[in-house]
């Protein structure tokens, strides 16, 4: 049986030896005489899969006692919402910096909510195509919190440096670079992502949460599931939590860390990353990266060919030889390879052989 060469954006590519392991323990996990899908989320055998899942990520990002992690639902798009439902209080402001299509999708979320918003910088003047300056960034007293996206999926690009900021709390969503390479920590209030990237299959969100936040986020009156508070206090087990997303998480940290952790993941993908931009970068133009240089996200490469045509015709080659998920996102268009931890350097290899072909190089 031959794997794809799977692009794929969200849900993406799983790490093999995680799916064989996976596909192993499915009658019988550990002695049970059953799937992990059929424990009880109360039981032994659960927990522990749940705990260590935690431990991991704290131990190979480097997380701080004072943070909580917290395995919730609803994708990254349901915290769009319970941020500024947890953190905005009358009078409060949040304070979103646009740079694509998910962070105006947060910002939607929040005016929806009724709430005092702001835009501490945006670059959709230009298509998204980087990442402001830090020195572009406007921020204001009543800021409680100022939102960014780190890494944008849709239009590839990437933040480099994060802002510090010393009175403002700083929220990252980071569904499309967690885990790629090391983070400070400290710089954030809070971080959070949904599994299918970079972490899993879909069905939990991951948050990383300043344990001195969780305080307020348990008196306000919001619904009991979207406070922050609750979920700190039952373990992420106030109610029942998706549980096998949970242990394929599980099962892609100890991959993480079979590979030498974040360090050497880190470095991988700067070298699967740099096979694909170098083609862009010595086509002569043949190859237009949608992003400016600086800006390139290392998760997901955006390109586009001279014309639609061309762009077409590339797509429907590719996919004859066996590539999968390389169309832009609808929203944009033209080509995207989303190159996340799990997929391999042969598959990048592959394509950058694929790209040079194309365009008669080989
Ligand atoms: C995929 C993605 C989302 C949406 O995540 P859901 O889990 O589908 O809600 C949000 N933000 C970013 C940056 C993403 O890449």
């Amino acid at each position: 049986m031959k794997r794809a060469y799977n692009f794929n954006a969200g849900p993406s590519a799983l790490p093999e030896e995680v799916l064989r392991i996976a596909q192993e323990e499915l009658l019988n996990f550990n002695e049970t005489g059953m799937s992990v899908m059929e424990l009880s989320h109360r039981s032994k055998d659960f927990e522990n899969v749940h705990n260590e899942a935690q431990s991991l990520l704290r131990q190979i990002l480097n997380i701080p006692d004072t943070y909580e992690i917290l395995f919730l639902q609803g994708g990254a798009s349901l915290q769009f919402s319970m941020i500024p439902m947890n953190f905005l209080s009358d009078g409060q402001i949040g304070n979103y910096v646009l740079t694509g299509a998910w962070s105006e999708k947060a910002l939607k979320e929040a005016n929806i909510l009724g709430h005092t918003t702001a835009i501490a910088a945006s670059t959709k003047e230009t298509n998204y195509d980087r990442i402001p300056e830090l020195s572009e960034l406007r921020l204001s007293p009543e800021d409680a919190y100022l939102h960014i996206t780190s890494n944008n999926t849709i239009f590839g690009t990437q933040w480099k440096d994060y802002p510090t900021v010393k009175d403002h709390l700083l929220i990252a969503d980071m569904s499309s670079d967690i885990l790629s390479k090391p983070l400070p920590i400290d710089k954030f209030a809070m971080i959070y992502a949904g599994a299918q990237k970079n972490l899993g299959p879909s069905g939990v969100t991951i948050v990383i949460l300043r344990k001195d936040l969780l305080e307020k986020t348990t008196e306000k009156q919001i619904p009991t599931v979207l406070r922050y508070g609750i979920h700190s206090k039952n373990n992420s087990l106030y109610n029942t939590p998706p549980t096998f997303s949970i242990y394929m998480l599980n099962k892609v940290l100890h991959w993480v860390n079979d590979q030498g952790g974040i360090a050497e993941i880190a470095k991988a993908n700067e070298r699967k990353a740099s096979l694909i931009y170098d083609v862009i970068d010595n086509s002569n133009g043949f190859y237009q990266g949608h992003a400016q240089k600086e800006s390139r996200s290392l998760m997901n490469i955006t390109f586009n060919l001279a014309n639609e045509e061309l762009n077409k015709k590339f797509l429907l080659e590719a996919k004859e030889a066996g590539f999968v998920g390389l169309n832009g996102h609808r929203s944009i268009g033209g080509c995207r390879a989303s190159t996340y931890n799990a997929v391999p350097y042969e598959t990048c290899k592959a394509l950058q052989q694929f790209m040079l072909k194309f365009k008669g190089n080989l």
